[in-house]
Parts: C-alpha cells; structure tokens; sequence
C-alpha cells in the first residue's frame, strides 16, 4: 500500500493518496467531521471522546466565556495525543453567585442535569468507550457532573471522567506564580491569556476587583462583590505575563494529559466494560 501511495502522490492524486492512508481523521472535531468518516474511526480506531463544559459568568478581565474557552483549547491540544475525538463545548451551565453580573447566564440545574445526562447518553450509543469531561466552572457544576457520569457509565456501561482542571492543576500554580490562584486569578487569567491574549484588559484591572473567598463559612454573600475570588488573602492577583501564561497553559496540559493517560490505562488493565 506504501508504493502505491508513492505512485499517486507522484502523479497527483492527493484526494487518493488520503484515502488510501486513513490511519488518522482528517478532522478530531465532531462539528466538522462527516458521518462517513465518523463510521470508520468510531469505535474501531478511536474509542475516546472529549467534552469540555463551562458556563458564561464575569471573569475579572478577561472573557466571560473563560469556563468554555479555556476546555475546548485543552481538549485540541491533547485529542491528538490521547488519540481523541472533540464533542461540540457545553457553553452553557450552572452560575451561581456570579449571575447579577452583566453577560452572565445561568441554566437551572434541572435542566442541566436532563441536558447532560442526554449529551453523555448520546457519546456512549455514538461507541465511545472513554468520555473524558473537562470541565471549566466550579460551584455545584462540579458535584452535579460527579452524579452525572456515575449514572451515565454503569447504564451505558461506558467509562468516564470529569476533570476540574484548576483544582487538579493547584501544584503547577504554585510551581508558576509562587503562590496560589483565583477564580479569574493568575492561574486562569494566564491559561486564557495564552489561548486568546487580544481579548485579555489588564488596563481594566484593578486590585479592588478581588476579594479573598470566606475561610470556614465565615460568611457568605450573594452576589459575591467580586468577579476575582482569592482562594487565599493576598494570593492570586493577575499577572498578565506572557511568559507565564504560556508556560502556565503548557504544564496544566501536561498534567491533564497524565492524568487521562493513567486512568484509561488502568481501565484498560482491569478489563473494565471490556467485554
Ligand atoms: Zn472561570
């Protein structure tokens, strides 16, 4: 088959010598790839799927698409190497205590959970094996997606994960900044800055934009004053340094990238849903 693809890439028919060496799609994106091509690489040659969730809530500076924007640029970094397709990004979910702010959309957790559990339902009778949710937004989301991909895999008898990538990430924050981060702090200012810089304001930032979350259930307000949420006083404060940004975005990769490979690697050894 070597030759041959030799010969017509020689005499120019490209289009053949593609279809001739289809060992890799020509597109990891469900939104763009075409039913044909899907039927040939799922289940057969691509059992994993991405899904990256977020909400529309204020991020200090940067967009309030941050929670969509930040998954789905992870989800295109890693799919390759983890041999993963892409599902279209959830770009609406659960806000909380953020919803007063200007641009900001909530969905009940009602519907989020139907939703989901429909999308998840969807992935697995699609032939996906691994569902590997990679979430952007905190609050219930979190708790809810849990509940949600433990009932979607024992039905479907399919293997899955969600990913809080902020909070898996806590040590390379550290490792970067020296400190710890922030709802829309420097770690998820920087993971953003690197993904879409010309949409990032630090001339509209101010340090009275943050406040510091309550320690212990100290207090609580709703809304909460401040889009920037210190996960600790006096840490987290934007940075706007490309370098770390880049660097910031490359080790949080790497770190979810260890993660899923490790998982599916010992779902893979306990046979599980194997059969
Ligand atoms: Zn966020």
């Amino acid at each position: 088959m070597k030759s041959l693809s030799i010969f017509c890439c020689l005499i120019g028919f490209v289009g053949l010598c593609r279809a001739q060496s289809a060992d890799l799609p020509t597109t990891r994106e469900m939104n763009l790839i075409s039913w044909q091509e899907f039927q040939e690489f799922v289940p057969e040659k691509i059992e994993t799927v991405l899904l990256p969730v977020g909400t529309l809530e204020p991020h200090g500076v940067i967009p309030n698409g941050a929670d969509n924007i930040a998954p789905e640029a992870m989800a295109r970094d890693l799919a390759p190497r983890l041999n993963a397709m892409i599902a279209p990004t959830l770009n609406y979910g659960i806000t909380g205590s953020l919803k007063a702010y200007a641009g900001a959309f909530a969905i009940s957790e009602e519907a989020y959970q139907l939703f989901v559990s429909d999308i998840l339902s969807g992935l697995a009778k699609n032939g996906f094996k691994n569902v590997i949710i990679l979430n952007g937004h905190g609050g219930p989301q979190t708790a809810i997606l849990r509940s949600l991909i433990s009932k979607a895999s024992e039905k479907h008898r399919v293997r899955m994960l969600a990913i809080n990538w902020w909070s898996l990430a806590s040590e390379e924050t550290f490792a970067v900044f020296g400190e710890n981060g922030g709802h829309a702090g420097n770690n998820e200012t920087a993971y953003i800055q690197h993904i879409v810089p010309e949409h990032v304001h630090p001339a509209r930032y101010s340090a009275d934009m943050t406040t510091p979350y309550p320690a212990n259930n100290s207090w609580s307000a709703y809304p909460f004053p401040s889009s920037i949420g210190l996960y600790e006083p006096g840490q987290g404060y934007p940075t706007f340094d490309a370098n770390q940004a880049k660097e910031y975005f490359q080790k949080v990769n790497e770190k979810v990238y260890a993660l899923i490979s490790d998982v599916i690697e010992k779902w893979d050894l306990a046979k599980l849903y194997r059969d």
